[in-house]
């Protein structure tokens, strides 16, 4: 009674159908686990002792993909397709992530053939009856996520649950049970034995639905997933940083810092963008010598080096290509930043108007408040940019490739640094375009 408000009709009329056909039927899993938390559910998924052919049968539109697995999706008339499983058992796992095949089972057995225990309660939510074979109700109230059964048994199972401890720990800032904490560390290295998509999706949601996304880190550190994964970020562990600007420490520590201080929220850029901006630190570090005879880290390049490696590590992850573009273009060009207060006009503008200028802007002050503090190049840019968006848009290019092919230009790779300079003269105030062609060079004979 207490839930039936809070369930779309699609899923409670599938409930309720099931039932009037004498089945049992139940809410399940990850919807159930968040009604408690009064967290809004993702999907709806039901549990029931019918038979696949039997729901098939009992719902006009239905898809069989998982059918082989027991999983019919209904399609209901509006609202999007609802999961609906028989009870099943898993039959032995042999790969590490599939269990070779299923027999249906009864409630029970299907509660304890799930990852933890906090994502195996069955709820009918019109009577409020909660069935909890595992233990999930104390360990959703002591905030804890506790593999069911043997937890180094059910990680060997399926590895991909390796990860899933983790990023259900992070997101819903419960801790891992000690024992199944333990259990993590010496299977970590299987992890690459899962799908490159697989980890991307869960990484990927570690990093953005964690309140704490540094921490989220931590704990991937702790139980030896990162240095699997992410191997170049585990590399930023240790790796000093000159103290002057840097007084909290490592690169690592930095990165941690930033990630913590995130939005709510963010978007996959900006956090892909945070956890890899400083990546290019560790292979880049040296310790130099000034002019004045003085010592002290450098890291010379760290922002290019960085970009190409965060393309490398994105393009393993299977990233959508757009996205490895803009996350290696924000860390590639993170530390200009810092001049725009000496930059030419045309330059600045530029910044400005970069579709991505908003996250790099947002990079720039949690690097900002993760170290030094100074947040006076912050300031100068967001005044620059109210100032920049009050303005008109930028106009059209004056000059164009015709015009330098009419100009006895042949095209080729020079035409952009031609054209891009004269832009630049026309964004400072020329113009004249006869002045504009008049600057540009003659071409060669
Ligand atoms: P969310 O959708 O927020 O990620 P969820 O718990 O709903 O969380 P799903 O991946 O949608 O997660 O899976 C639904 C349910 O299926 C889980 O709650 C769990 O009971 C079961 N399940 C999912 N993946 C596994 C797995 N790898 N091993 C065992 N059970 C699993
Ligand atoms: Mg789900």
């Amino acid at each position: 009674m207490k839930f039936a408000d809070a369930i779309p009709p699609a899923p409670r009329q599938i409930l309720v159908t099931l039932r009037q056909h004498g089945h049992e039927a139940f809410l399940v899993g990850g919807c159930v686990r968040d009604l408690l938390l009064n967290r809004p559910p993702k999907d709806w998924d039901i549990v029931t002792d019918a038979l696949p052919d039997r729901i098939m049968a009992l719902f006009p539109k239905t898809h069989a993909i998982g059918k082989a697995f027991g999983i019919i999706t209904v399609v209901p008339e509006e609202g999007p397709p609802v999961e609906v499983a028989t009870y099943r058992a898993d039959a032995p796992y042999t790969d590490g992530r599939h269990p070779t095949a299923v027999t249906f089972s009864d409630a029970r057995t299907d509660a304890q053939r799930r990852d933890f225990t906090i994502n195996a309660l069955l709820l009918d939510p019109v009577s409020g009856e909660l069935r909890d074979y595992v233990g999930g109700q104390a360990d959703l109230a002591a905030r804890l996520i506790r593999a069911i059964g043997d937890p180094t048994a059910r990680f060997q199972e399926d590895h991909l649950r390796l990860l899933r401890a983790v990023r259900f720990a992070a997101t819903l800032d419960f801790a891992l049970d000690p024992a199944t904490r333990a259990a993590i560390p010496p299977l970590a290295s299987q992890i690459h034995r899962i799908s490159a998509e697989r980890i991307r999706d869960e990484l990927f949601r570690l990093l953005t639905e964690s309140q704490q996304a540094g921490a989220a880190l931590q704990l991937l550190h702790d139980t030896g997933l990162l240095r699997e994964i992410l191997p170049e970020v585990a590399a930023m562990i240790g790796v000093e940083q000159p103290p002057e600007f840097h007084p909290e420490g490592d690169v690592f520590t930095h990165t941690r810092l930033m990630l913590d201080a995130l939005p709510p929220r963010p978007s996959l850029r900006l956090a892909l963008a945070v956890l890899l901006h400083d990546v290019g630190k560790p292979p880049t570090a040296h310790y130099a010598t000034l002019r004045d005879g003085t010592q002290r880290w450098r890291f010379e390049s760290h922002a290019s080096v960085g970009a190409d490696m965060a393309r490398a590590i994105l393009t393993r992850l299977r990233a959508p290509n757009a996205l490895t573009e803009e996350v290696a273009t924000i860390i590639a060009g993170h530390m200009r930043l810092a001049d725009a207060p000496n930059m030419r006009p045309a330059k600045l503008r530029r910044l400005l108007g970069s579709p991505l200028f908003a996250d790099e802007l947002e990079l720039h002050r949690l690097d900002c408040i993760s170290s030094h503090a100074q947040l006076d190049i912050y300031h100068f840019l967001q005044n620059a940019h109210a100032q920049f968006a009050a303005e008109p848009v930028l106009p059209p290019p004056l000059v164009t490739g015709r015009d330098l092919i009419a100009l006895g230009h042949t095209p080729g790779p020079h035409f952009s640094e031609i054209l891009q300079a004269a832009y630049d003269q026309q964004l400072e105030g020329q113009t004249d375009k006869a002045a504009l062609l008049a600057a540009i060079p003659v071409p060669p004979p």
